[in-house]
């Protein structure tokens, strides 16, 4: 049997780029030398979207339509995705045109020499604002040094994943998906392909800061315990200096008597422990929230409609 694509593309609200967006990966996809087809994750989308994505899947037979019940955000849909593509080979790409679909063969060369993940990495980030780039940088550099798996800079999650990775990625049901980390978790071989990323075709990109900052903890925090330590270590840290600091007054006293000076000295003191503590407290609550997240261990997602698409092959379980 010949090798077959999937391209997953997770959409929520893209009723403005979508018809761009599908000509032109259906024109790469015509013009690939493998039979192809198409998995459009519809994330609770309510602009239109859906209806335009299920005109679609009738027109082309080798469209097809995930629809979740409401919006569980991309990392879910990105991973429903996953469990309901059948391709040898699986390409995750945005609807926004931000990932060029003119990649997708480059991708797919360096499959075919044996990579089994294969991700487009940014040379430039055009659109983006100074200050987005460089708290982009100074994460990717704490990421670094905090967690056990090298995960790779500039990359988002255009990429391509062969069967076996896809497989793999689909054993882990984690409620927290740091999806950067845990591509590069799974190992297998991996190989960067750089590409300039271009800005939102239209449309505005439904990460805030608020959401960036969110998911940067959530990068630390599945993949590293670091602060958990940190927190024990600056415990330590001000114990040694508060106990060196009582040890000073009990000599000065003893020495020199007590004129009774120490109210701003007390005030410092028990402000700088108090802030420490409810820092460490939060750290604590971090990991605290998660594991409580986790042991809940609810499903990703629930799907409230599958069309597939009249050439796609029928999933295999896994
Ligand atoms: N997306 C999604 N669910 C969400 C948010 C986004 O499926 O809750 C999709 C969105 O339609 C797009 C892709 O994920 O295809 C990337 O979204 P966006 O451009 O907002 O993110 P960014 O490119 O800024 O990382
Ligand atoms: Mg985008």
């Amino acid at each position: 049997m010949t090798a077959q694509l999937s391209v997953i593309v997770p959409v929520y609200n893209e009723s403005e780029t979508l018809p761009q967006f599908h000509s032109r990966v259906m024109a790469v996809l015509d013009a690939l030398n493998m039979p192809a087809d198409l998995l459009y994750v519809d994330d609770g989308s309510d602009d239109g979207s859906s209806d335009w994505l299920d005109a679609q899947q009738v027109a082309d037979a080798r469209v097809a339509v995930l629809r979740l019940s409401r919006n569980f955000g991309k990392e879910a849909a990105m991973s429903a995705g996953f469990d309901y593509a059948s391709g040898d080979a699986v390409v995750v790409i945005d609807a926004d045109l931000q990932d060029p679909p003119e990649l997708i063969p480059t991708l797919i060369e360096h499959w075919r020499a044996g990579f089994d993940v294969v991700y487009a990495t940014r040379e430039s980030r055009q659109g983006e604002s100074w200050f987005k780039r460089q708290s982009a940088a100074l994460f990717y550099r704490l990421m670094d040094r905090l967690s056990d798996v090298p995960i790779p800079r500039d990359t988002g999650d255009f990429r391509l994943l062969s069967r076996r990775a896809v497989d793999a990625l689909a054993k882990l049901r984690e409620q927290h998906r740091y999806m950067k980390g845990l591509y590069a978790w799974i190992g297998y071989p991996q190989k960067a392909v750089p590409y300039a990323r271009e800005a939102r075709a239209s449309g505005r990109s439904k990460w805030s800061y608020w959401r960036l900052w969110n998911l940067a903890l959530e990068g630390i925090t599945s993949f590293s315990a670091a602060p958990l330590k940190l927190a024990t270590w600056l415990g330590l840290f001000t114990s040694v200096i508060a106990f060196a600091y009582g040890l000073f007054f009990l000599l000065r006293t003893l020495f020199f008597g007590n004129p009774v000076p120490g109210y701003p000295s007390l005030m410092v003191v028990i402000l700088f422990l108090g802030g420490v503590q409810l820092v460490c407290l939060g750290i604590i609550g971090e990991y605290l929230a998660r594991t409580y997240n986790e042991s809940k261990a609810r499903q990703l997602y629930f799907v409230m409609d599958y069309r597939p698409g009249g050439k796609m092959r029928p999933r295999q379980a896994v």
